[in-house]
């Protein structure tokens, strides 16, 4: 089902660099590459050896006037990205001339692909899975080294591998009930059963499994928001200071941040964090001050991990007994500050909860127990038990997520129907809305709705 039409795209980002390559892909890439790119030397394009590097010139519309030098790749069906016929240019990284090139393939018959086009081609061809196609974004979106070692393995098929075990030990089972419905023989619906049920438990304890790697796997994609809070003067920003010191991360800017919060991403062992500074959770009159005050409170309500700073050297006021109510039941650390100095608050008091509050002194100025707040945070992000999934079949997109929150509820309605005495037909049928759940994760049977949604978040040229 090769699509009929040839699309093209700047596949490199529109900032300068060395090179930028514009990608052409469908039934006509040849004959457009051929027609703007002459090679220096030799043979045109397609009478080359396949998938060779030819060095060569891109020029305007009636051939007169030399655009830019460029490497030409040309892929035939099926082996390129997509599965289709691609020519690949490699120009130079000029924002200009990628422009240029582009408009010349499409003056030459091309039309401008839509976000994710190429790997939504790609997949409609069955070069790759959905859990692949989610997968390319995870790589090229990856905040940490783990983040993107895990992705390359959902790329490579781990996790779709260890979805399509499941569908397939679920199928099987179906095909010997439906056998027992077809050829009654008399009272041996119940062993079948018993042992179809055998199989849901087994399917149901490995869904769990992935689900519990789960937030793991948006921890890894997305970072764990953590969000601190404090009063003024408590350490906040000396404390980031330290964190983002002794990580010697990548500091980054994150787009769409607030004027009266901060936003940071570094790297706390290999977890990524986006450390959100507050400007302070406080009753107020002011009005402006008002405004960050509720920002702030909803930073708390969508943060992973919370953590309350006191400058330890202070008794505990009034307002750090508010603070600590309105976060006490969220995951949080508290952080003592200032150990440098004597310590004027008894770090018992926060004792009691019905989950017990990691409390750490440490002082970000010396940096001394910065090392136990990393250990802190990171036991909260992962668990005490470390991550349950296999790092190859984390989850990979919270569509992915609710589909295998779907096949669950699936099975333990057949469970439940079975344990209720129900007939075989219904388990059929629960049986199979969980087949079909592990189905959509892979894309399957995906509709043109719900790929329009996946490819959609993708951008042009991927
Ligand atoms: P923020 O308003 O919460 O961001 O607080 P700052 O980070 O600006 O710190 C307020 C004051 O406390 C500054 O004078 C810091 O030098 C000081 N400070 C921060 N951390 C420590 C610490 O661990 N020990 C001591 N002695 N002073 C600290």
């Amino acid at each position: 089902m090769f699509a009929q039409d040839t699309i093209s795209a700047i596949a490199t980002g529109m900032s300068e660099g060395g090179i930028g390559v514009v990608r052409i892909s469908g039934p006509d890439s040849l004959r457009i590459g051929e027609a703007l790119f002459r090679p220096r030397k030799g043979a045109a394009l397609g009478s080359r050896a396949h998938r060779t590097a030819v060095y060569g010139v891109v020029w305007d519309a009636r051939g007169q006037q030399a655009v830019d030098e460029a490497i030409a790749i040309y892929m035939p069906a099926p082996h390129s990205y997509t599965g289709e016929a691609v020519v690949e240019l490699q120009c130079h990284g000029s924002p200009l001339a990628l422009r240029k090139v582009l408009s010349l393939t499409l003056q030459a018959g091309a039309r401008l692909a839509e976000p994710g086009e190429f790997t939504l081609r790609a997949f409609l061809n069955g070069r790759i899975d959905l859990v692949q196609a989610e997968a390319v974004m995870n790589v090229i979106q990856a905040k940490s080294e783990r983040a993107l070692r895990v992705a390359v393995q959902q790329q490579q098929g781990g996790l779709s591998a260890k979805v399509k075990q499941l569908a397939a030990e679920l199928r099987a089972t179906i095909v010997q009930l439906e056998a027992v419905i077809d050829y009654p023989e008399e009272d041996i619906e119940e062993l079948p059963a018993a042992e179809a049920m055998a199989v849901a438990s087994r399917v149901a304890a490995q869904i769990r499994v992935l689900l519990a790697g789960a937030k793991d796997g948006r921890v890894m994609r997305e970072g764990l928001r953590t969000v601190l809070v404090g009063q003024p003067n408590v350490g906040k920003s000396t404390l980031l200071n330290a964190l983002l010191e002794q990580e010697r991360a990548i500091v980054s800017d994150i787009p769409g941040t607030t004027r009266d919060t901060l936003e940071e991403v570094l790297t706390v062992k290999g977890i990524p964090l986006l450390l959100v500074d507050t400007a302070g959770i406080r009753e107020t009159g002011d009005a402006v001050e008002k405004i960050g005050v509720e920002r702030s409170r909803r930073q708390v309500a969508q943060a992973d991990l919370i953590v309350l700073l006191l400058d330890g050297s202070q008794a505990l006021s009034e307002e750090d007994r508010a603070l600590f109510e309105q976060v006490k039941d969220r995951p949080l650390i508290v952080v003592l500050n200032k150990a440098d100095l004597a310590s004027k608050i008894d770090p018992a008091v926060f004792a009691g909860e019905q989950q017990p509050i990691p409390v750490v002194r440490l002082s970000a100025k010396t940096g001394a127990g910065l090392d136990a707040l990393t250990e802190a945070i990171v036991t909260l992000a992962v668990g005490s038990g470390g991550l349950q999934a296999e790092e190859g079949e984390l989850v990979g997109s919270v569509r992915q997520e609710g589909h295998l929150q779907q096949a669950e509820a699936s099975l333990a309605s057949a469970l439940a129907a079975h344990a209720a005495g129900l007939p075989l037909d219904c388990l059929i049928i629960d049986l199979r809305a969980c087949l079909e759940s592990l189905g959509k994760i892979t894309g399957d049977n995906a509709s043109d709705d719900i790929l329009a949604e996946i490819f959609a978040r993708f951008c042009i040229g991927k």
